[in-house]
């Protein structure tokens, strides 16, 4: 961290910025130039308060060198990595699909749909059970009994299950029973569910906040890999902004972003980005495009009459057509899908 000085600093505001930071234990070098005397600070600076330096009398500016995570961090891990999720590698060359519908509905719905996408390419399943619904009197999902129609269509098809947690005490059914388990958009927050997640060793789907920074999000990474649990795959769904258009605005350039300051695979949701199950198609490809590393897809076999995100779930049709052009793609950028 360097912290830069005003002109009109005098010595005693500069020295009482020193000893309040060496009492920390943190080392200091000075550098007093002609007309700006800054000093740099070297320890473990993510755990001091930048605003309230800021505050300090004297002080001008406080800036960071690194970034305030650190396993997330690609300076410190430059390859990339190849998670594996119960024996699909996820990251590497391939690029992975998980389709399925928003919601378990009934055991035949959701095999039907296991088998279609399986069918169409996909390498793993998708299917929610624990439901984050903005009004309470919406369908909340078929929980623990949505987990077994889940474990049963994994049965069926072998494809691994993705599905969403919502609260700490479903992790020992959810390490029990899920291949990746997903935090959504509004948990991505939720400290103390991240920080038991890091207790486990199960692959974790970090899904991007709705209004969340690029920062923030790979933050909400670092809390899972924290506590010991390195698999973490981030995941953009878009973002909520002036435009209502479109139910998010898919960004693209966070899966660049993400990409370059760390080495967690990046998928993309393209389906809750946009809203709509025509834009679903245009967008996975421009994913896969910019280098997503896989693609999070809502697939219904009746979408007309889903009980969750029917008007952007895509008919498993067309998801399969996806799947053959998508290959296209990824052959033009080098890779496999
Ligand atoms: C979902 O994937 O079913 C979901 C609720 O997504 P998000 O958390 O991105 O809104
Ligand atoms: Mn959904």
């Amino acid at each position: 961290m360097i912290i830069v000085f005003s002109q009109t600093a005098t010595v005693e505001e500069k020295s009482r910025v020193k000893n309040i930071l060496e009492d920390q234990g943190f080392s200091i070098h000075t550098s007093d130039g002609l007309n700006t005397s800054l000093i740099g600070v070297v320890g473990e600076t993510s755990r001091l308060d930048m605003n309230l330096i800021r505050e300090y009398d004297g002080v001008e500016k406080v800036l960071r060198v690194q970034e305030p995570y650190k396993l997330a961090n690609r300076a410190f891990h430059p390859e990339d990595s190849v998670l594996d999720v119960s024996g699909v590698p996820i990251g590497g060359k391939k690029i992975q699909v998980i389709a399925g519908p928003c919601s378990v509905e009934t055991q035949e719905q959701v095999t039907t749909i296991a088998q279609a996408v399986k069918a169409g390419g996909a390498s793993m399943m998708r299917g929610g059970a624990f439901k984050p619904r903005t009004s309470p009197y919406s369908f909340q999902g078929l929980k623990e009994l949505g987990l077994e129609y889940l474990k049963n269509a994994r049965e069926a098809t072998g494809l691994p299950i993705v599905t969403e947690i919502m609260s700490a005490d479903k992790i020992e059914r959810f390490v029990e029973d899920v291949d990746l388990i997903q935090v959504g958009a509004r948990n991505m927050q939720n400290f103390e569910l991240l920080k038991e997640l890091g207790k486990t060793n199960v692959p974790i789907l970090l899904k991007r906040g709705l209004s969340a920074t690029i920062e923030e999000w790979i933050m909400s990474a670092e809390y899972i890999m924290a506590g010991g649990n390195e698999n973490v795959i981030l995941c953009e769904r878009g973002i909520r902004t002036f435009e209502h258009y479109t139910r998010n605005t898919l960004d693209l350039s966070a899966v660049l972003a993400a990409k370059k300051l760390t080495h967690l695979p990046v998928i993309v949701d393209p389906s809750h980005a946009a809203g709509m199950w025509w834009m679903v198609e245009p967008l996975a490809k421009a994913a896969v495009a910019v280098g997503a590393d896989g693609l999070l897809i809502e697939v219904h076999n009746n979408p007309e009459c889903a009980w969750c995100d029917g008007a952007q779930s895509l008919k498993p049709a067309k998801f399969a057509n996806l799947m053959q052009e998508l290959k296209i793609i990824a052959r033009v950028i080098g890779r496999e899908a």
